[in-house]
């Protein structure tokens, strides 16, 4: 059976053409950072490309990483896969690469790369242009003063903005521009940049893709002609992945669709039946009909994730309170693991902004951002239900 024919389940499984010597089913823990050879001209043979092998395992070029990408890539339908020791790894590698003549961010991304792209990359001359979703019709206008790069996020978080970025591919690739999505909120599973048009993804594969909460690492994928100049970043910034996370992380992907799926599936039945509750004032979740970026999401997704924001109809004093009675939900700022986790992100994520900059952001202390997990949806209701009689108590 040729793999083009294989689905994304299957990929994910027998993804890497790398076979272990002695029948292990997939790839052992090759927790080695050298490897050594039979004569310099073999050696050379790796080192200048000629022979693709295991070297030096902060290169990439070990088998536990070799094994991992190679899965990862099939998985995203992407020529290549680059590993890394987080997500804000693989970004900062991406945007030295590509973000030289100046990025833009559309939209709200995550807290640490608006402040990588505010606060540390114009010490190095590379600066960002920030415009939010209400002023997409500036980005023409930045492209032509010579940006090279467009980055965002799609869904975005905390509001869940939906960018349709089949239609920002087309006019950053007029100007000239690359656009990278940073894709960690939907995974493979729910959408697919590359086939929409974007040219690199990136994501932090702490969240989904690790999906237990036990993994740090980041990817990024796309064509191996704009993958190849990354690498040189991710190994003289020593931030590729280490072989313990990288087998633990091939692990997780095995079960990525079947977790995913069930993650959407719960997410949508607790996203309407909190729509339908008086003691919440908004439920923005792209799977739900009254959300403003829905008939986008339609468009450009398969699925709508674990993620929801809810606006609780009280006051940030009265939400934390319902954030704090939450039992089974973890108060935790981080997404995609099998445990649900909370967030109120005028108190977390968000809380570093200024409540002017929230407001304009369209952030509200009323928010709670849940990340759904893989508990019983019942269970999970009945948590939120019991938490919302703080809105009454
Ligand atoms: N991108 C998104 C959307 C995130 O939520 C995060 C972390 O929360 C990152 C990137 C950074 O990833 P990491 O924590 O793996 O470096």
């Amino acid at each position: 059976m040729s793999q083009p024919d294989l689905g994304r389940s299957t990929l994910s499984i027998h993804g890497s053409s790398l076979k272990d010597a002695h029948g292990a089913p997939h790839m052992p823990i090759y927790n080695t950072t050298t490897f050594g050879f039979d004569s310099t001209e073999a050696l050379l043979d790796v080192v200048d490309g000629r022979t693709p092998g295991a070297l030096y395992t902060r290169y990439g070029l070990n088998p536990t990483t070799f094994a991992l990408e190679e899965t990862m890539a099939k998985i995203e339908g992407a020529e290549a896969a680059l590993a890394f020791c987080s997500g804000m790894g693989a970004e900062a590698a991406v945007f030295a690469q590509y973000g030289r003549d100046g990025i833009v961010c559309l939209g709200d991304a995550y807290g640490g790369t608006m402040e990588l792209l505010a606060d540390q990359l114009p010490l190095l001359g590379i600066d960002t242009t920030f415009l939010l979703g209400s002023e997409l019709d500036r980005l023409e206008e930045a492209l032509k003063t010579g940006a090279k790069l467009v980055f965002f996020e799609t869904p975005t978080n905390p509001t869940h903005e939906v960018f349709d970025v089949a239609e920002i591919s087309t006019l950053a690739h007029e100007h000239g521009a690359l656009v990278a999505i940073d894709n960690t909120f939907a995974s493979p599973v729910n959408q697919r940049p590359l086939e929409l048009g974007a040219d690199l993804v990136v994501y932090s594969a702490t969240k989904y893709l690790g999906g237990h909460s036990d993994v740090t690492a980041g990817f990024v994928l796309g064509p191996a002609e704009l993958v190849t100049p990354v690498w040189n970043w991710r190994k003289n910034f020593g931030t590729t992945i280490a072989p313990e996370p990288a087998a633990l992380l091939a692990r997780s992907l095995r079960t990525l669709t079947v977790r995913v799926e069930a993650q959407n599936r719960s997410a949508q039945a607790i996203a309407e039946a909190l729509e339908a509750d008086p003691r919440i004032a908004r439920v923005l979740y792209p799977g739900l009909p009254s959300h403003p970026g829905h008939d986008l999401a339609v468009k450009q997704m398969q699925g709508y994730g674990g993620i929801m924001t809810v606006e609780v109809d009280a006051d940030g004093a009265t939400t934390s309170k319902v954030a704090d009675r939450l039992e089974l939900f973890a108060l935790a700022p981080s997404l995609g693991g099998a445990e649900s986790l909370a967030t109120q992100p005028s108190t977390t994520t968000h809380h570093g902004l200024t409540p002017e900059e929230r407001a304009r952001r369209g952030i509200t202390d009323s928010m709670i951002r849940l990340s759904i997990g893989l508990e019983d949806t019942e269970d999970l209701l009945a948590d939120i239900r019991q938490a919302l009689e703080a809105v009454t108590a």
